[in-house]
């Protein structure tokens, strides 16, 4: 058992704290907002993520997991600080490494015993090694302080799954005192575990992310193509999927992807090789078509209609992806701020979503148009003159062709993530435009 400090209680660290102390650490997760300690002092998760909240209850009813704010009391004694705070997106692409500065002098001013500093943030190659130097220069015990990188595969909706039962865990050290403390401390999670150097853990992450948005572009653009040359989407990524060179996930086409890691990862990745005098021009190109790809649906149906004027308008999903309330970069975010200018009165579903979507667009009046958020799809869909689905839910895929005939006013549908079948919406009579595939007039 290793007592564990997690610097940060977003998707990534509250995740990592809970999960380690399910595994039988003692675990401190430390965050700077006063309001999110106490939420999850009280047994509640601050973020949607699947079995979270039951993992925080068990864990701190048996005293393994605790939450504060008093950075100095969680790092002092720690065997090991796990930094999980955000690395967003500077304006020039790069990654801001402000958050790990910061928590870098506070483990630096805090640490009073040998301590191992682990990344788990996504950071651009070479800066583990920058935080071990800026942790020395700042030291104020005499103590054994190493910086290891262990990069972070979990995906939101599914978080806790994927970190107790990881595919590969990945560590990068510089030491053997380093990569063995890192390695007991996974031992209990009994998974596959990578050793590799610093800087090669820090490529991995950049190379898989990066891997994978754009497997997702390619195959957008070539849903594009298809839409152009009459090939459908779907039966073409069923095709390909049999190859197991290729693999049968994330061939799935739509309008691009979002959340908080492909879109700034990309960037980063781009800006990083940029900096080095290098142009990667495979992530470049997935980065372009994703740009556009994000209004495919709205400039389809802005060649549709003459305006959104007083239409009703159902939008049904807010958020990245199914199983989150992030919206961090999600699709809805580009478009409806469009539909609005025109004057567009939205009807908005999402069962997770919603709250954090109306911190941005309030109830009401918003600018030329209104939206009001419904509690279900049907709500959305009555009297609706036209329908964008911009996340597949589960609520949103167990809707038949039949239901949007019936409810809508006129039943006009734009499906950002070919939920439906082409065949059943022609059956249904509806109105159905969707990506790479035969539009249904
Ligand atoms: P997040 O924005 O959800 O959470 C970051 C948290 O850090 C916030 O709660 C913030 O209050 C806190 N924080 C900021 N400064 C702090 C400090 N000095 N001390 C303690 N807490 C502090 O971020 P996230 O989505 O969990 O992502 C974290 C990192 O992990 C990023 O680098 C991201 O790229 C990477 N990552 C994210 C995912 C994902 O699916 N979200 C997956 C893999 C990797």
């Amino acid at each position: 058992m290793y007592k564990i400090a997690v610097a940060g209680t977003g998707y990534v660290g509250l995740v990592a704290g809970v999960c380690f102390a399910e595994r039988g650490h003692q675990v401190t997760c430390v965050d700077i907002d006063e309001k999110k300690v106490e939420v999850m002092k009280s047994g509640v998760s601050p973020i949607y993520e699947d079995g979270l909240e039951e993992l925080m209850q068990k864990n701190y009813e048996a005293g393994r997991v605790d939450y504060t704010t008093d950075y100095q009391a969680a790092y002092k004694d720690a065997d090991a600080v796990f930094i999980g705070v955000g690395t967003p997106e500077k304006a020039d692409g790069s990654a801001n490494l402000s958050y790990i500065a910061t928590v870098a002098r506070q483990i630096a001013e805090s640490v009073e015993k040998d301590c191992l500093v682990v990344v788990k943030s996504t950071v651009p190659v070479g800066t583990n090694d920058k935080v071990e130097q800026f942790i020395q220069d700042f030291l104020t015990h005499d103590v054994r302080v190493e910086v290891a990188s262990n990069p972070e595969f979990l995906a939101q909706g599914s978080a806790v799954h994927d970190t107790l039962h990881a595919e590969r865990i990945i560590i990068g050290t510089e030491s053997k005192w380093a990569e063995e403390r890192l390695m007991s401390i996974y031992e209990p999670f009994g998974l596959p575990i990578v050793s590799v150097n610093r800087r090669s853990a820090e490529m991995i992450k950049y190379a898989s992310n990066d891997f994978l948005a754009l497997k997702i572009s390619y195959m957008n653009d070539i849903a594009n193509l298809c839409e152009l040359v009459g090939a459908d989407i779907q039966d073409v990524a069923k095709g390909m999927s049999f190859d197991q060179r290729i693999g049968n996930k994330f061939l799935n086409a739509g309008i691009g992807f979002g959340g908080s890691c492909f879109p700034k990862d990309t960037k980063a990745l781009e800006y990083l090789a940029r900096q080095n005098g290098y142009e990667l021009k495979t992530v470049k190109a997935a980065i372009d078509v994703n740009k556009e790809q994000k209004l495919k649906l709205y400039n389809k149906a802005s060649k549709r209609l003459i305006t959104f004027d007083g239409l009703k308008v159902a939008v049904l999903g807010l958020t990245f992806k199914p199983g989150t309330d992030d919206l961090r970069e999600a699709a809805s975010l580009e478009n409806v701020p469009l539909l609005l200018e025109q004057g567009a009165d939205i009807y908005a579903f999402d069962p997770v979503g919603a709250g954090n979507f109306a911190k941005v667009y309030p109830e009401g009046r918003n600018g030329n148009g209104t939206i009001t958020y419904v509690s279900n799809v049907e709500q959305a869909l009555k009297d609706a003159n036209v329908c964008f689905v911009f996340t597949e839910w589960g609520e949103v895929k167990a809707l038949t062709p039949t239901s949007y005939k019936e409810l809508m006013k006129t039943p006009l549908v734009f499906d950002g993530r070919n939920i439906y079948s082409v065949e059943e919406m022609k059956k249904a009579g509806v109105e159905y435009h969707s990506i790479g595939r035969e539009t249904v007039m």
